[in-house]
């Protein structure tokens, strides 16, 4: 879900609309056929143009027919049915001539992963400085992991409140203000200072400091040995329920490369109050007194006595990534990445019924998306200048955790590489007549892609809930994260035929009844235009990024402009 070429050169109106009427003709027919008639675009080169019209909904179908097949068993990371899926897509990368871009000359890149669990040993104990300890009830009073991928973990430690946890120069704020935190546990609130000024905290929108994954690197950046998030539900913007849900069983972390916390944890907001009075403190005074920049961290006089015991267990799985070398003999070192997850969630064997987690929409779709756009630039007669690199990760719906690994091993340095464009969850509904780009209206690439949008006939769709930060929960992120350009390509809520109410009564049947279940599967009336659209989409936007003259970047004051800096 969730960038400005200076230089425009695009497909023009006329030859788009033959694009789309190509594209329905192909749908309505029972075996695909080219569409007729390359017309030569004034914009990109008529080279790429005549490999866009290749681009063909019935190839994305096979694709989304065999991933999202029950033999698939819903490829579940470091599972056969993962294993078999990422082979697949090898092959098809093999069979389009694309370089492997994997470890040693392999389209594979292996993603070392460790899997855990809490067991029921842990216990979790808040111990004020007056009164009695507190022994808290795993699930309904606390959740908490142990990130240092130990078995055996202790913590006695004093508990310091650090208002959001949050050190940010380019807002000027710094919840830390200096304070030596080094072997101490931080109790934090989940988000960030709110705002409706947009200068600040990008206002109602949800930044990075603002997710909860945030807090835990920086208090293991600053040597704290554990964290306490409070939840509170309108903060956190879901309930307890799904604290508990996605803290019950086991966890996957990429294998250790930095520094981590003992106790990952978060606790109730009734424990929170009952731990603030016993320290003569109240909650909502100390979430008030945390919007103010002048806050400073308060210690609470108590501690937290905790000892961690989790079964640990290593595995891995791969990320399948290949290369189409680019055309200029200085600019082919740098590239455009296109990305989507592979990976579902498997079987699960003590689940009565149907128990295969397909992954139809959720990502066959994207991996569907992803192939047809890299077998329409294999076709091509002419290259880009820039080199592509297509990668289908592993382990996202584990935490986006095949793309953070891509990110911090890319095949070129980070620095080189220019834009990310990724594809997650397409439905396959038919024509599209709005596109979903949160997040490249940061990019300097936005110029771009607002004219290409206009040249598809699509409108671009604004995220519905910046507070919800929809940007931080997909693949692309990982990347960004790294400082590269990247955004989410998807569809919105508006199809040809219907009006905005059907699209949005659509998609809460499938996020009621089919997301991330096992229903999630492929069924033979599904439509792919609306994919292919956004493949089409997604493959002009990266042609001009690979042939432009500059690199995309993030706009100045960006969140992750620094990281850019970094690499360049
Ligand atoms: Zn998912």
């Amino acid at each position: 879900m969730q960038a400005t070429l200076r230089n425009r050169r695009f497909v023009s109106a006329v030859v788009l609309v033959n694009t789309l009427i190509g594209t329905a003709v192909v749908a309505a027919a029972p075996a695909p056929k080219a569409p007729k008639s390359p017309p030569v675009s004034v914009h990109l080169p008529s080279a790429a143009f005549a490999a866009l019209e290749t681009i063909n909904p019935e190839h994305i179908r096979w694709h989304v027919r065999f991933l999202a097949h029950d033999l698939l068993e819903g490829r579940g990371t470091g599972q056969r049915g993962g294993d078999v899926a990422a082979e697949y897509i090898a092959t098809q990368f093999a069979e389009y001539g694309l370089k492997p871009a994997g470890d040693n000359g392999s389209f594979l890149q292996k993603v070392p992963l460790v899997g855990i669990t809490t067991t029921p040993e842990t216990t979790f104990s808040l111990v004020p400085q007056h009164g009695g300890a507190m022994d808290l009830k795993p699930l309904d009073d606390y959740v908490a992991s142990d990130q240092t991928q130990q078995p055996k973990s202790d913590v006695d430690a004093d508990i310091v409140y650090v208002g959001y946890g949050i050190e940010a120069p380019e807002y000027s704020w710094d919840d830390y203000k200096g304070t030596d935190v080094r072997s101490k546990v931080l109790l934090m609130l989940v988000n960030e200072p709110p705002s409706d000024d947009p200068k600040f905290f990008k206002g109602k929108a949800l930044t990075y400091y603002g997710r909860w994954t945030y807090k835990y690197e920086e208090a293991a950046r600053k040597g704290a040995v554990g964290v306490i998030l409070i939840h509170q539900t309108e903060m956190a913007s879901y309930p307890w329920e799904v604290v508990r849900n996605s803290n019950s069983g086991e966890k996957s972390y990429l294998k250790l490369e930095g520094p981590a916390l003992k106790v990952a944890s978060w606790i109730h907001l009734d424990v929170a109050r009952k731990l603030a009075a016993a320290s003569k403190l109240d909650v909502d005074k100390m979430m008030a007194d945390a919007r103010s920049r002048d806050f400073h961290p308060v210690n609470l006089g108590a501690k937290l006595r905790a000892h961690m015991v989790s079964k640990v267990r290593e595995f891995q799985s791969n990320n399948v990534v290949a290369m189409l070398p680019g055309a200029d003999r200085n600019l082919k070192n740098e590239a455009v990445m296109y990305t989507a997850h592979y990976d579902h969630f498997g079987i699960r064997p003590d689940m009565p019924g149907d128990n295969i987690f397909n992954g139809a929409q959720d990502n066959a779709t994207g991996c569907g998306i992803l192939l047809e756009v890299a077998r329409a630039y294999s076709v091509a007669a002419q290259k880009p200048r820039r080199s592509i690199i297509f990668a289908s990760v592993t382990a996202e719906e584990q935490g986006l955790l095949g793309s953070e690994y891509l990110g911090k091993h890319p095949p070129i340095p980070a620095g080189k590489i220019s834009l990310d464009l990724n594809y997650d969850d397409v439905k396959p509904l038919g024509s599209p007549e709005e596109v979903e780009v949160s997040g490249a209206e940061r990019t300097s690439l936005y110029p771009a892609v607002v004219a290409t949008a206009k040249e598809f006939r699509l409108a671009i769709r604004p995220d519905a809930r910046p507070e919800a930060g929809h940007f931080y929960r997909s693949d692309h992120f990982s990347l960004a994260r790294v400082g590269i350009p990247s955004f989410s390509i998807n569809e919105g809520m508006k199809f040809k035929g219907h009006d905005e109410a059907w699209g949005l009564a659509q998609d809460r049947e499938y996020t009621q009844k089919h997301y991330h279940q096992p229903s999630d599967e492929y069924h033979p009336e599904m439509d792919f235009t609306g994919d292919s659209a956004v493949a089409r989409f997604g493959f002009a936007l990266g042609w001009e990024a690979a042939n432009a003259s500059r690199r995309v970047e993030w706009e100045k004051g960006d969140e992750f402009e620094a990281a850019r800096l970094k690499t360049q």
